[in-house]
């Protein structure tokens, strides 16, 4: 089953499919609904420069070449990580098309860093929302699995804030994908 969303040539929200509200509600996104989601900015769903810059690569790319650019990204849940395909393909008028197809899941011990239901106090932590790397202070960006130490040294009950970003190694393998575009 593929998610789907597209984009009018000014990136306001034209279309969305029954998977990807669903999608939406499984995440959290529960509050989300067409009436609330149709006609919107795409922009007001990215947080912080860093993905707007990557993303406005991404949509001049696949508008000026025309031609559809894939990307995998992984977007866990608590007790899975999640791989998923996404494809920008260009359709008329300028407008984009967004199909994200999940590729495999894996079980593992849960992440209190996603669980929505925990405490959260400062400090913002960045989570790269490709490939869930977390940049952790002094440590650079480390795997998510591997952010339990960090936790740990925190103390118990209380998470600190995440806030949406991009990897370096992200940012170079969408730059290099967008290259490739003939
Ligand atoms: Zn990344």
């Amino acid at each position: 089953m593929s998610i789907q969303y597209s984009i009018d040539s000014t990136d306001h929200i034209r279309f969305i499919n029954e998977a990807w509200l669903q999608f939406a509600c499984q995440n959290d996104g529960g509050h989300l609904n067409r009436a609330s989601v149709i006609g919107k900015s795409l922009w007001e769903f990215i947080e912080g420069e860093d993905l707007r810059q990557i993303y406005r690569h991404i949509f001049k790319a696949v508008r000026m070449k025309q031609q559809a650019a894939v990307f995998r990204f992984r977007c866990d849940s608590p007790v899975c990580r999640r791989f998923f395909q996404l494809m920008v393909s260009p359709l008329q008028e300028d407008e984009l098309m967004f199909s994200t197809h999940p590729i495999r899941e894996v079980q593992r011990d849960p992440v209190l860093f996603l669980d929505p239901d925990v405490q959260r106090r400062g400090p913002f932590v960045t989570i790269c929302s490709w490939c869930m790397k977390v940049r952790l202070p002094n440590q650079g960006w480390v795997e998510l699995e591997e952010t339990v130490n960090y936790l740990d040294s925190l103390g118990t009950g209380v998470l600190p804030s995440l806030t949406h970003g991009i990897c370096l190694e992200c940012q170079g393998n969408i730059e290099n994908e967008l290259k490739n575009l003939k």
